[in-house]
């Protein structure tokens, strides 16, 4: 088993190199190992070990294609996968002009179901109980 800082170059490295596509899985189990290579470290999954088996979008439409990863691994992955997305998003955000921002807000809060403006029924049956 390698240690923590090891799995993070290694999981940076799978990243790099996108041994696997740059989003979760569609889906994923866990189980024994069988003896599959780990996409991730590249060795392969045996004895005691825990593996993921994940399944992403194939290349054809409605298609599916499978990888496994040690336990470990994964979550190593996952982790760097999801810094780098919220480094991504974070730059892209600050890129945005004051008026970009506001419209991103408002675009973001629309609608949403909870929130309370003032004059709404909810609102003025609060203030009736006082
Ligand atoms: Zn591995």
């Amino acid at each position: 088993m390698l240690d923590d800082p090891k799995l993070r170059d290694v999981a940076n490295e799978a990243i790099e190199s996108r041994k696997l596509p740059l989003y979760r899985p569609l889906r994923m189990w866990g189980g024994p190992a069988t003896g599959e290579q780990c996409s991730i470290c590249g060795t392969r999954i045996m004895g005691a070990a825990l593996q993921f088996d994940l399944e992403f979008h194939g290349d054809q439409p409605g298609s599916t294609i499978s990888y496994h990863a040690h336990v470990p691994c994964y979550g190593a992955w996952e982790r760097s996968l999801d810094a780098r997305i919220l480094a991504e998003s974070t730059a892209a955000l600050e890129s945005l002009t004051a008026e970009e921002k506001a419209e991103t807000q408002r675009l973001l809060f629309a609608g949403s179901p909870g929130t309370i403006r003032s004059g709404d029924a909810s609102a003025s049956a609060g203030r009736k109980r006082r």
